[in-house]
């Protein structure tokens, strides 16, 4: 499809695409498909208000009925399945299955969604006094603010959009200015939602679009009491002491620097093509991206030979054409830090294989060749997060040295190893092994499932959304003591008889 038909599928029209001031660009060619209006700095504080005053009528409508909002998201969602998806690939650049992975794990977060409506379950808590009974109650907090990145455009506005909705809150999206039209969309999609639902506040989820400024708008206002902000630490490390300052809670989702351990057992044709996937996929600009393999010394040559051939072999070009596995990187800029981290690393004694520049991709987008870099050491380049599909290489001889290298980075998000060996697993998996978010066996870092809770530790932020309890940082907890006594005993044996 053109990115026109691809544009007019999504029920896009004139009015949307032109005459403001965003220009969007296609990673695929890099054209230019649409001007957007943006959100001005000065239109926020109507946003905000109008958002707390949606606040107030749907913290009273009953969970399992805002919950039927979130199931009309998901079946809106299923039927635009395909259309989104498409759209996903036109802005982001992901292949078309990765496009419609993308939108699958947003139906996937509104599934699990609807039966948390259900369970928003607290305590009931053994009273000390006689007479007495205490239980925890959880209640809705009040506006997000959603702050996204450019490489999830979609899926993580579901994560906190439909827990947020269910948990009885308003939603303020900002996504990424690289992917304005993505988010229209949704906004589109959620609004057939709306419409089959009925009565839901008007302002229960605005969109706002622009940079870092209006996200700004969202991140010192006290009106908005969390902030799910999504993106490099270095936004992070702006955005999580200014929501702090004013005592807002922050949900940070930053950056990681994700590593596989290869143990000798392992069943190598089984790690090469987790670290494929881990390493290429999406031209390696996720989050949870594989970017430093960390190989026993005694399988280190074998490997790395393994995956220069099936790296040899890896389609790159239009991330729209079947067998395509590699697309484009975001923009030139992000092909320029890529080559300039390639040259640190070789000044850092790296040996770089692949890496370059693919001219007979599509013309006017920047497509790369995947890196495989044999470093000696764990270097301040291998440290860093590039988002680009480099993938280190370094060796141990210990499972001690391997963790210890493994989390001796700032970032913590997500980590592997892979290993039939019970013992490095579990070891692995335990207090002393790795410190991030997110540890697997046998299986890649990248591609996580929606029922578990996702985020990560350090310089990764900290925060937790998606599944299993993540539902509760949208949510106030409240401690409850009933006194069904005629009595009125202190705690603690305190006596005060007036
Ligand atoms: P980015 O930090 O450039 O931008 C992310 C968002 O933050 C954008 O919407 C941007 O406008 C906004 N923003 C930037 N500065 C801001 C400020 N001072 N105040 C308010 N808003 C501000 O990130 P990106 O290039 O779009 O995305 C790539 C990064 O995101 C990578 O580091 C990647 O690891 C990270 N990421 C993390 C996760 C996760 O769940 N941990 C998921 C996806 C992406």
């Amino acid at each position: 499809m053109t990115h026109a038909e691809i544009l007019s599928t999504n029920g896009f029209t004139e009015v949307d695409l032109t005459g403001g001031s965003l220009a969007v660009r296609s990673p695929i060619d890099g054209a230019t498909v649409a001007h957007v209006h943006e959100t001005t700095a000065g239109d926020m504080g109507t946003v905000i208000a109008r958002s707390q005053e949606a606040f107030r009528a749907w913290r009273t409508v009953p969970a399992p009925r805002r919950g039927e909002l979130v199931r009309l998201l998901g079946e809106e969602l299923r039927a635009a399945k395909d259309d989104l998806g498409a759209l996903v690939t036109l802005e982001a650049g992901k292949i078309t299955s990765e496009g419609l992975g993308e939108v699958q794990e947003m139906i996937d977060i509104c599934d699990f969604a609807v039966g948390l409506s259900r369970q928003l379950y607290g305590l009931n808590i053994a009273s000390e006094r006689p007479g007495h009974r205490m239980m925890e109650s959880w209640h809705p907090m009040g506006p997000v603010g959603v702050i996204s990145a450019f490489n999830f455009p979609v899926a993580v506005w579901s994560w906190n959009t439909a827990l947020a909705l269910v948990c009885g809150n308003p939603v303020i999206w900002k996504p990424s200015e690289k992917t304005p039209l993505t988010a229209m969309a949704c906004q589109k999609i959620l609004a057939r939602a709306l419409a089959r639902f009925g009565n839901a506040p008007e302002g229960l989820h605005q969109l706002v679009i622009g940079g870092p400024d209006v996200g700004e708008a969202l991140v010192s206002s006290k009106d908005v009491p969390i902030i799910s902000a999504t993106g490099s630490t270095r936004m992070g490390s702006v955005v999580g002491p200014k929501v702090a300052a004013r005592w807002g809670r922050p949900i940070l989702e930053l950056g990681g620097n994700n590593a596989m351990i290869v143990a000798p057992s392992a069943d190598l044709d089984m790690a090469v093509r987790a670290i494929v996937f881990s390493a290429v996929g999406t031209a390696g600009q996720r989050c949870t991206s594989l970017r430093r393999l960390i190989v026993h010394d005694s399988i280190r040559e074998t490997l790395v030979e393994q995956l220069k051939a099936a790296y040899a072999s890896l389609p790159i070009g239009d991330p729209r054409q079947e067998g395509t596995l590699i697309g484009p990187l975001v923009d030139e800029a992000a092909r320029d830090r890529m080559q300039a981290q390639l040259n640190k690393a070789r000044t850092e004694g790296g040996t770089v294989h692949g890496g370059e520049s693919v001219t007979d991709g599509v013309p006017g987008g920047a497509y790369v060749r995947p890196a495989l870099v044999e470093m000696p050491e764990q270097t301040e380049t291998v440290r860093e997060e590039t988002f680009a599909p480099i993938l280190y290489v370094l060796g141990y001889e210990t499972l001690d040295d391997a963790i210890a290298l493994q989390n001796d980075v700032p970032q913590g998000l997500s980590s592997c190893i892979f290993t039939l060996n019970l013992l490095e697993a579990e070891t692995f998996l335990s207090a002393a092994g790795s410190d991030c978010g997110i540890a697997n066996v046998n299986i890649g870092p990248s591609g996580a499932e929606i029922g578990g809770a996702f985020g990560g530790e350090k310089e990764t932020g900290g925060g937790r959304e998606s599944g299993s309890d993540a539902w509760k940082g949208y949510m106030r907890r409240q401690t409850n003591t009933i006194n069904y006594s005629a009595e009125l005993p202190l705690a603690q044996g305190v006596k005060f008889d007036i």
